[in-house]
């Protein structure tokens, strides 16, 4: 286990480390709170054993920092104290602390209390585990395994405001599957599903990791692509039509019409960015289907710039 030590007196400190080290740990030190504080926001060490009396920043506070923070992960802290008075404990254990170690430290209490610590910090992981897989659950279509819109929306908003800031293109492709209630019609509507499951797996497949695949609505899905200028994102959607077009379907060819836009300094927001791409696509519909169209190339409304 990662274990940060918290020590102002090298002779302690030192002999800590040794003994973590023994035990199989991988120990590190810090020799004040300030110091301490500062390597423990990474979120590396599940496991803080503090001093009490340190400059800088003491035990207490240093307690009091990690409990009203918001460090990703849950820090299992024990105050090591010479003082063994139930004034000293109390106002330890209501700054934070989960336990306690009276110095200098013997090493059998020490293993004991770390196999407490492990079992505490366990039930942690198995938690946030599973709180992280529910995240993802309910952020994910269940049919084709994209995300839903409630997550495009999210990633829509983030990824419209870094883009902003850093003056880089945002692009988003809206995707519409062709004629796709008449393949329900003719096949049936399993067979739409199908073809929906399929279609969201071509497309998760197709694009780069940080890129956001989300279903939209029933047959149609957006790609958004951080980073992304228009004529490389042309490219991609071009790619994805092509995809589709050229694959071979289960019960007859399958295509799909798309609309991209690109944000640059005059896009007024996020909305204004898919209701380009959505007249985009509306043209490519328009013009006979299976073709992408950037909004560049259609006259751009005022409304939707600033
Ligand atoms: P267009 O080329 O103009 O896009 O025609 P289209 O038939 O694809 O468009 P339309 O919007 O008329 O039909 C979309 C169909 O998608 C209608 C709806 O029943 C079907 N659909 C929506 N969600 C699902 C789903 O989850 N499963 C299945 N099988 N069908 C769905
Ligand atoms: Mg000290
Ligand atoms: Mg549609
Ligand atoms: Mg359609």
């Amino acid at each position: 286990m990662n274990i940060l030590i918290a020590e102002d007196q090298p002779v302690t400190a030192l002999y800590l480390r040794r003994t973590l080290e023994k035990m199989g740990h991988s120990p590190r030190a810090a020799p004040d709170g300030e110091a301490a504080w500062r390597m423990i926001g990474g979120g590396e060490f599940p496991l803080l054993i503090s001093d009490w009396m340190m400059p800088n920043l003491d035990g207490l506070d240093l307690c009091r920092r990690i409990r009203s923070s918001r460090i990703g992960r849950y820090v299992y802290i024990i105050l090591l104290t010479s003082l063994d008075r139930r004034e000293d404990r109390l106002k330890g254990l209501r700054a934070g602390a989960d336990d306690f170690l009276t110095k200098p430290p013997d090493p059998d209490e020490l293993a004991v209390r770390l196999e407490i610590a492990g079992r505490i910090l366990a039930v942690h992981d198995r938690l946030e585990l599973q709180n992280a897989r529910l995240a993802e659950l309910a952020a994910t279509d269940e049919l084709t395994g994209a995300k839903n819109r409630r997550r495009f929306r999210e990633d829509l908003e983030l990824l419209f405001a870094q883009a902003r800031r850093q003056d880089s293109p945002l692009s988003l492709i809206l995707l519409d599957i062709d004629r796709f209630k008449d393949y329900n019609d003719s096949f049936g509507h399993p067979a739409g599903d199908e073809l929906l499951r399929t279609f969201g797996a071509l497309l998760r497949e197709s694009v780069r990791g940080h890129d956001v695949v989300a279903r939209y609505g029933g047959e149609e899905f957006v790609v958004l692509l951080p980073a992304t200028g228009a004529v490389e994102a042309l490219e991609v959607a071009e790619r994805l039509r092509e995809a589709v077009a050229g694959r071979d379907w289960r019960h007859r060819p399958v295509t799909v019409s798309l609309g991209v836009a690109t944000s640059d300094a005059e896009t007024q927001d996020e909305s204004a960015l898919v209701e380009l791409a959505d007249r985009a696509l509306y043209s490519s519909k328009q013009a006979g289907r299976n073709r992408t169209t950037h909004a560049a190339r259609l006259g751009l409304p005022a409304s939707l710039v600033r």
